[in-house]
């Protein structure tokens, strides 16, 4: 999927790495003559380049950012105190992931967008991406909450 590019910086080797608004890392290497991205290497280039979309196939894959880190959880629900708003498609804000944890039972985790419809478990966890339409369905009882992630402050 399509996502804004937010900053840029160097991996290990100095080799030019933009980080995108959902907290994954893609390199925009600059290697000619192979890669031409002579924009890359002058600061007026990158800055033209914020904002600009590049294809996420991390996002794509359900990759939980490693880095992420949570900041807050909902309570407990059960099948009888199931916020309706959750079996309506719905989304977290830009840079904002969660983690669907079940302590008991099953749920039904559905994500049009992605053509993902799945049951998830105690041994099996639903992770929502940020800004993608999602939904639940009870499939019977169920006790779980939901933990949300955010990029820690970097410097
Ligand atoms: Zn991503």
């Amino acid at each position: 999927m399509k996502r804004p590019i937010i900053r840029f910086g160097h991996d290990d080797i100095g080799d030019w790495v933009a980080t995108l608004n959902c907290g994954h890392l893609q390199h925009v290497r600059h290697s000619p003559p192979f890669i031409n991205r002579p924009w890359v290497i002058t600061e007026s280039g990158r800055k033209n380049k914020i904002g600009e979309t590049l294809n996420c196939v991390r996002c794509d894959k359900f990759e939980f950012p490693g880095n992420f880190i949570p900041y807050k959880k909902t309570p407990v629900f059960t099948e009888e105190s199931l916020p309706s708003g959750l079996k309506n498609d719905h989304s977290t804000k830009a840079g904002v992931w969660g983690k669907i944890i079940l302590i008991e039972g099953t749920l039904q985790y559905r994500v049009n967008s992605l053509e993902t419809d799945i049951v998830l478990s105690p041994n099996k966890l639903g992770i929502i991406l940020p800004e993608i339409l999602h939904s639940v369905a009870l499939l019977g009882p169920v006790k779980f909450y939901v933990e949300f992630y955010k990029e820690p402050d970097f410097a």
